[in-house]
């Protein structure tokens, strides 16, 4: 654990307190604590607003060596997941550069290279070789491109996506449309591309198309969102959900079963409790999954580190949504497990989770 906490101490730590002390909240509590592991590798964690601190016996790390049938997956903040079964490696969505706030509303973006390069190596995505992307906002697919040059990968996407991968310079023979319900093989994978639907609320979240390759670099309101998409991805007997937005088609899930799931519970999903129940019914209820992991709760304006924080402003809605989840998920003893920045979760085979 010394490492951690060091890290929390270092230089962007620094940064952070100093931003949101800036922020106003207050010095008092604007201290990163980590607090020793307990067994299992479970973190516990005080955040410099003291908000998670509740949620700390649920937190998942698990960084051991693959048996012959599990599938890892390491979390990079956001939606971005990297799967791995130990031959193959899939992306799902690519959002690594940093991007604050004010570059968000008033600046320009574009991927920087040195910090993708770092994190891919970071996570051991040598292996990459497809990329598959939810929808087409910033924080789901800036550096999708990118990567798809730099690894050689396929990307995989909707026509907003893969105007995406034009402007970025990725070659016309590695763009692949999606094909809705039609399962591709990889490796020991298969993935099958669902139609879904964003989170509602959030500006740009109808579907508007992307309709001219995007060059770098670009406002963030040029990402548009150019329609959602779900992901089953199926390992021998075995399947996970990656689902990145809270939003949902109805019926769209009504065959689809998950013994994992990775899902987006922002927007909406913690600000209505209304909301909250009808995409539990039509997403968790049907795909029974015996492990749930949420995304897109970490505060996607700060650097991405293992030791994540939600925006100050999310706080409790992040709050309202988890002690739903974990309520609805006890329910049927399922686990919640939520992940730090580039922590990793074993599934699967032998002795991983969701087996
Ligand atoms: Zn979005």
């Amino acid at each position: 654990m010394s490492s951690r906490l060091s890290e929390s101490g270092g230089a962007s730590g620094g940064k952070r307190i100093s931003r949101r002390q800036a922020l106003g909240i207050g010095a008092g509590v604007a201290g990163a604590v980590v607090v020793g592991a307990a067994a299992g590798g479970y973190l516990a964690f005080l955040t410099p607003s003291g908000d998670l601190k509740n949620y700390a016996e649920y937190l998942v790390d698990d960084q051991r060596e693959l048996h012959s049938g599990e599938v890892r997956v390491t979390f990079l903040g956001t939606t971005t997941l990297l799967v791995d079964d130990g031959t193959t490696q899939l992306l799902f969505d690519a959002f690594i550069t940093d991007v604050s706030l004010t570059r968000a509303l008033f600046g320009t973006l574009a991927t920087d290279r040195a910090k993708v390069d770092t994190v891919l190596s970071r996570v051991g995505a040598d292996r990459v070789e497809n990329i598959f992307i939810s929808h087409s906002h910033y924080d789901h697919v800036l550096d999708a491109a990118y990567v798809a040059r730099r690894t050689g990968a396929t990307l995989h996407g909707s026509p907003s996506t893969l105007n995406v991968g034009r402007g970025g310079g990725v070659p016309e023979s590695r763009l692949r449309g999606y094909d809705p319900g039609a399962p591709i093989r990889i490796g020991d994978f298969t993935v099958t591309v669902l139609r879904s639907k964003h989170s509602p609320g959030t500006v740009g979240g109808d579907g508007t198309p992307i309709t001219h390759p995007l060059t770098q670099p670009a406002k963030a309101r040029d990402y548009l969102e150019g329609g959602s998409y779900d992901f089953l991805v199926e390992h021998g007997a075995d399947s996970l959900l990656v689902k990145a937005s809270a939003g949902y088609l109805h019926g769209a899930l009504d065959d689809v079963h998950a013994d994992a799931m990775f899902c987006g519970t922002a927007g909406a999903f913690g600000k209505d409790a209304e909301f909250r129940r009808a995409f539990y019914e039509e997403t968790i209820a049907k795909v029974q999954p015996k492990l749930f992991v949420p995304m897109h709760w970490n505060d996607f304006f700060m650097p991405v580190t293992d030791h994540l924080t939600t925006n100050f402003k999310a706080i409790d809605d992040v709050a309202a949504g988890w002690d739903f989840l974990i309520r609805k998920l006890n329910g049927s003893h399922a686990e919640f497990a939520p992940m730090e920045g580039y922590s990793s979760i074993v599934l699967f085979g032998p002795t991983g989770r969701a087996a």
